[in-house]
């Protein structure tokens, strides 16, 4: 999805005086697609960006922060996420099809338009910034592997010794004897 709103022409900044420009953007819940399953936005996302260009490059250099509402990996409960995020990213706009997706090895990112998706680029900046395991409190107890209660809300009455769901269908017929 092309959110032409965040499209910064590069082509403005040859035109410019001081070759800087700052862009401020605040993207409200539901104009802007995360890309991440399962992720949602609780507040807006307030971007700061200052695109300057160099010799053939571009650089940006900007800063992020919103909240977001995710799954904790133990307890699937939600639970909010606060992001902060300043990021900096080198561009250089090139004939070749290519996309902001990738760095090269110079740590470039090439695109083959003078324009910046902004939209790639926070995506990509979010998803960097979201922990590969997210809990809601450090010691969160998760779910029984038995009958799937929350632990950190109540505690059920399975045996915590024997979590193998196998032996679990024999002791239900011993319980029931
Ligand atoms: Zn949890
Ligand atoms: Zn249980």
């Amino acid at each position: 999805m092309v959110n032409n709103l965040l499209t910064i022409d590069l082509m403005e900044l040859e035109t410019e005086k001081n070759l800087t420009k700052k862009y401020d953007y605040t993207l409200p819940e539901g104009s802007f697609n995360l890309g991440v399953p399962n992720v949602d936005l609780v507040e807006p996302i307030v971007v700061s960006v200052v695109v300057s260009k160099e010799e053939q490059t571009y650089l940006v250099e900007g800063y992020m922060r919103t909240q977001l509402k995710l799954p904790c990996d133990r307890c699937l409960s939600l639970d909010k996420l606060e992001l902060d995020e300043s990021f900096k990213k080198k561009v250089l706009v090139t004939d070749e099809q290519v996309d902001l997706k990738e760095e090269d090895a110079e740590g470039f990112y090439r695109i083959s338009v003078a324009r910046l998706q902004l939209q790639e680029l926070l995506q990509e900046v979010i998803e960097f910034a979201i922990p590969s395991k997210f809990l809601c409190q450090k010691d969160c107890l998760g779910l029984c592997n038995n009958c799937g209660t929350n632990l950190n809300e109540s505690q059920c009455d399975c045996d915590k010794e024997s979590i193998d769901p196998r032996l679990a269908v024999l002791k239900k017929f011993y319980n029931e004897e």
